[in-house]
């Protein structure tokens, strides 16, 4: 049973290659090790033949060196090389044309043949034409070089599903045949035949970075580093030529190139249909060396801190509720960026802006005036509760912010502050105390002092812990990564009216329910209160970072020159990122589009509710949902990632949507399908 699961995620992960791969070339050499053993030399052909039959147009250029070497030892003829090369008398270039042709070509047909497919040696019938090598003015005998290939030829061969079988050998214009090197050979046929890849199957693993390990594999390398590993002797030997037709190939066009060990079983097909790959692809200079994601994979393992739980893909593209990975696999983002995306990937306004923007200022410092920074500022104020704000990078450093202002504006005497249970207020150290989660704290202690926590909606707790010492109250008015926790509109108002009595200060932390998706712009406005502070991170910057803390004018002037601060805060490009946000939410009605959507989405979960027990209760607001779920919810989110779908679940078993607001019903739906059809499954 396991191993017919693996076997069908294998094809499943095959699928999309094969289908991209369809009627284009790919170009096989192999020499040395894999002729020599029959055993390989089957494996590979099979290989190929299942390219041939799955539409590709494989095409395999043989060498044969030590099956020569062996041939003329046999008629007492001493090989002589120069520089590697062999020199090639009439005597030799003979028996070169009987052991390529008349053996090694001749057998590979005939096997091709036994696997009940089709295989021609194309030399005879003139497909590559040669003229005199003269390498450094050596004259080394007949030996050529590719002057031309005939492409036409190859066409007609692969048309009909038959797989051209090229010796390294090729004709003049006056017929006089060429012993030719057979690792050039193939770059050039691969060039022009417009090849899809270049493979050169080998007898070691690929480019390793030690030789003596064969942990130490190079998954990838950049056109442009080839001379790096050269000169620093990673690449040396015998792999040198392979490389150096794997540049010419891409130098002239062919897409992709891969050195890969020809004696490893399907070594051919896992390379080419799979995504990890199991040698080393050469890949132009001009594709980010990150754009594969075994590469980037590797800089991570090397260089990035492991301070995150990843998922194995590379995220390379996003537009509007999708993203696609390195690979080319799309993703329906229900989750995006963890709402960072609130307008989706790449919204066009924001691009524009940005774009615009960066072409006059990028940066400039908070000592001068900046216009973007103060139309935002404008922005904010309107649509919220007036005021002012504060501009900074992050949701973390917007509490970081509000909790000193608070402090400042009480005289530094009030030491209390009341944030809730299970709530989220960043990583660092101030925003992390005011979490009131311990497993956030964890190993961070002694973590910054006056902070307590009440249980979220505990209207008496909170009455018990209100006192004229406290300078704050902070919540979320929908706890994200607590579970997706609504507050009660009578706590809301608790908290406004225990603030008021007390003097504290009401701080929402708006930084996940901001922009739109609660059905209101900011979620506080769903309740009857208006808070003194407000906190707004990711989807205010449509993908750019920024935070802003915004205050009542009078709590805000508290915060006079030198009491904060922030280099990058509230640059003319983060700011008209948010204003192009705010723009596009009400030029392109989004917010229509949350109640219409919305509607729409907790319908839908309320009929997965009633039909899927695993569903134990729906909480949220709009596009704001959490599906708590009577057992973990991770397999669930893995199983929607394998399908093309992104989901979050927190607390263990909460899955979590935050789908862009501007998300159409039909890519809604087409998530709901996924994930309840996964749902079902695990009824
Ligand atoms: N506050 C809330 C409610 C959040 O959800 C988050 C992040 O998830 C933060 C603060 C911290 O924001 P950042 O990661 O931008 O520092």
């Amino acid at each position: 049973m396991q191993e017919a699961i693996f076997k069908s995620s294998v094809l499943v992960e095959a699928l999309p290659y094969m289908q991209r791969f369809k009627g284009k070339y790919i170009v096989v050499k192999f020499g040395g090790s894999v002729l020599t053993q029959e055993y390989h030399l089957r494996n590979v052909l099979q290989d190929l033949v299942f390219m041939a039959q799955a539409g590709m147009r494989p095409v395999l250029v043989h060498g044969g060196g030590p099956l020569i070497t062996q041939a003329m030892k046999k008629c007492g003829k001493e090989p002589v090389f120069l520089n590697g090369q062999r020199i090639t008398d009439e005597e030799t270039l003979e028996i070169a044309k009987d052991v390529l042709i008349g053996d090694v070509a001749a057998r590979i047909v005939s096997i091709v043949a036994g696997f009940g497919a089709k295989a021609e040696s194309v030399n005879a019938a003139g497909a590559i034409s040669a003229k005199k090598y003269l390498p450094n003015g050596d004259d080394l005998g007949f030996v050529g070089q590719v002057s031309s290939v005939d492409v036409g030829l190859f066409d007609r061969l692969a048309e009909e599903g038959i797989i051209s079988i090229v010796s390294p050998l090729g004709l003049d214009e006056s017929g006089q045949l060429y012993n030719i090197n057979g690792d050039v050979a193939a770059w050039k046929i691969a060039a022009e035949l417009k090849a899809e890849k270049l493979v050169f199957l080998s007898n070691t693993r690929g480019i390793l970075r030690n030789i003596d390990d064969d942990q130490s594999l190079i998954s990838t390398i950049r056109q442009d580093r080839i001379e790096q590993y050269v000169e620093s002797g990673v690449i040396s030997g015998g792999m040198i030529p392979k490389i150096e037709a794997a540049n010419s190939a891409l130098t002239h066009g062919v897409h992709k190139t891969h050195i890969v060990d020809g004696r490893l079983r399907h070594a051919l097909l896992v390379e080419i249909f799979s995504k990890e790959g199991i040698g080393t692809q050469i890949i132009p200079s001009d594709e980010p060396e990150g754009a594969t994601t075994t590469a980037t994979r590797e800089l991570y393992d090397q260089y990035v801190i492991g301070n995150y739980t990843r998922q194995p893909m590379v995220i390379v593209r996003g537009k509007g509720s999708r993203v696609w990975d390195a690979d080319n696999k799309g993703y329906l983002d229900l989750f995006p960026g963890w709402a960072v995306s609130g307008i989706g990937y790449c919204h066009d306004k924001v691009v524009a802006a940005l774009k615009s923007q960066s072409e006059k200022l990028l940066h400039a410092s908070n000592n001068f005036h900046l216009q973007a920074q103060g139309e935002l500022a404008r922005l904010i104020a309107e649509h919220a509760f007036g005021g002012k704000s504060f501009f900074c990078n992050s949701g973390a450093e917007a509490n970081e912010a509000a909790l000193k202002l608070a402090r400042l504006f009480h005289g530094g005497k009030r030491k209390r502050i009341i944030t809730t249970k299970n709530s989220f207020h960043g990583r660092t150290f101030g925003s992390v105390s005011a979490t009131g989660q311990p497993d956030y704290q964890k190993g961070f202690q002694p973590i910054v002092p006056g902070f307590e926590y009440v249980a979220f909606n505990d209207k008496a707790a909170l009455e018990a812990a209100m006192a004229d010492d406290v300078y704050a109250v902070m919540l979320e008015p929908i706890q994200g990564e607590g579970g997706i926790n609504m507050a009660d509109d009578d706590y809301m108002c608790l908290i406004r009216s225990l603030c008021d009595k007390h003097g504290s200060l009401m701080i929402v932390d708006e930084v996940q329910t901001c922009m739109g998706r609660s059905g209101k712009l900011f979620a506080y406005q769903n309740y009857d209160v208006v808070p003194d502070i407000m906190t707004l991170a990711k989807s205010l910057g449509g993908g750019v970072a920024i935070g802003v803390m915004t205050a009542r004018a009078d709590i805000a002037a508290a915060m006079g020159p030198g009491t904060h601060g922030s280099t990058f805060g509230g640059n003319p490009l983060a700011c008209r990122a948010g204003i192009a946000v705010f723009d596009a939410i009400r030029e392109e009605k989004m917010m229509d589009n949350v109640e219409v959507v919305g509607a729409y989405l907790w319908q839908r979960l309320n009929e997965m509710k009633n039909k899927f027990p695993i569903i134990k209760g729906l909480r949220g607001r709009a596009l704001m949902v959490g599906i708590e779920l009577n057992k973990p919810g991770q397999d669930i989110v893995a199983t929607c990632l394998a399908r093309g779908l992104i989901i979050n679940c927190t607390q263990g078993s909460v899955l979590r949507l935050l789908p862009a607001i501007n998300i159409s019903v039909e890519e809604l739906e087409e998530g709901l399908t996924i994930l309840s059809g996964i749902l079902e499954e695990d009824v």
